[in-house]
């Protein structure tokens, strides 16, 4: 038998004494099973995912305010790009608002550094993913010294209160940091420059970040400390088998839309007398070309209506 043995969001949420340095990168924490199995699993959860993102989007349609936003962290090449696509890519595309945060634009610099964060965040029934977000400030902001002092403890209370407040308006946020080992990001970038399809992936500056890797598990170490709250709490995803990262978060996502008990929004019309009009249209006999849910309803209400008329 394989399958999970806990939830994600169990095993694999930040809590009190978390230990950075004691993450194994390439275990498969709360699932039984080998990649075979996993990948078996992602297909059924997928199908699932996708109901329950065309709810979300069908509760909006009729006045809902929630929302998720799904915050990606990790270093470069721990797949948070095929997180977006691989992920979010079994839903309908329409309901899903992809992010991506890079250097700061001339604009975006005028700003606050929440600025540019709290308006991409997704609008009622969609499923948001920030492909890096706003602990980009915490984390190469620090490791670079990108900013002047050492504002991190108040940042940190900055976003926790960002993050309370964007779920008090209705978007459950949902935090993934996928943390690979530096073996594999090695790996993973010697693919890059071997294939020329992925030459575009390759940014010279990745090989810069990974010089000062102690500092920035450092830093997120300190983020972990420091953001991961009961409420809104940290998941660190062991990233070096994507096949578990991919089945991780997706069932992270499936378990947090569960939680968020939706269900289909009660039509906003009377349904039999649109069904009589319609039935009016319909040419007479037409038996089995009706559609199936009009055929099951039917023969039932005719089954009926004879069993009336017999007694
Ligand atoms: P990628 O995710 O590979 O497209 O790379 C995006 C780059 O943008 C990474 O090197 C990030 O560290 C960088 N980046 C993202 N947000 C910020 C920020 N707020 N300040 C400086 N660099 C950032
Ligand atoms: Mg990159």
């Amino acid at each position: 038998m394989s399958g999970w043995l806990a939830r994600p969001s169990g095993v694999l949420r930040v809590g009190e004494d978390f230990d950075l340095g004691a993450l194994d990168a390439r275990s498969t924490p709360g699932f039984g099973g080998d990649r075979a199995a996993g990948e078996a699993a992602m297909a059924t959860l997928g199908a699932r995912l996708a109901v329950l993102q065309e709810m979300l989007f069908a509760e909006a349609r009729s006045g809902s305010d929630r929302a998720l936003v799904l915050v990606l962290q990790g270093m470069d090449t721990s797949g948070k790009g095929g997180i977006s696509r691989h992920v979010l890519g079994m839903v309908d595309p329409q309901g899903v608002q992809v992010r991506s945060f890079g250097p700061p634009t001339a604009e975006e610099r005028r700003h606050h550094y929440l600025w540019r964060v709290r308006r991409s965040l997704p609008r009622p029934g969609h499923i948001g993913v920030f492909d890096r977000s706003h602990y980009e400030d915490v984390l190469v902001a620090r490791v670079e010294g990108l900013v002047d002092g050492a504002p991190w403890t108040r940042r940190y209370a900055e976003i926790n209160r960002f993050e309370r407040q964007t779920k008090e308006s209705g978007i459950t946020v949902v935090k993934c940091a996928l943390m690979i080992s530096p073996d594999e990001q090695l790996a993973r970038l010697a693919n890059r420059l071997r294939r020329p399809d992925r030459f575009w992936k390759y940014d010279p500056s990745d090989l810069d970040a990974r010089a000062k890797w102690d500092d920035y598990m450092d830093a997120y170490q300190d983020v972990f400390d420091h953001t991961s709250t009961p409420s809104i709490p940290w998941h660190v995803v062991p990233a070096d088998r994507k096949w578990y990262a991919r089945l991780a978060v997706t069932q992270l996502l499936v378990d947090t839309l569960e939680d968020m008990n939706l269900g289909w929004p009660p039509a906003t019309f009377d349904v039999a007398a649109e069904r009589a009009r319609l039935g009016a249209l319909l040419p007479a006999q037409q038996g089995d070309d009706a559609p199936p849910e009009t055929r099951g309803k039917s023969a039932k209400t005719s089954k009926k209506a004879k069993a009336k008329k017999k007694r």
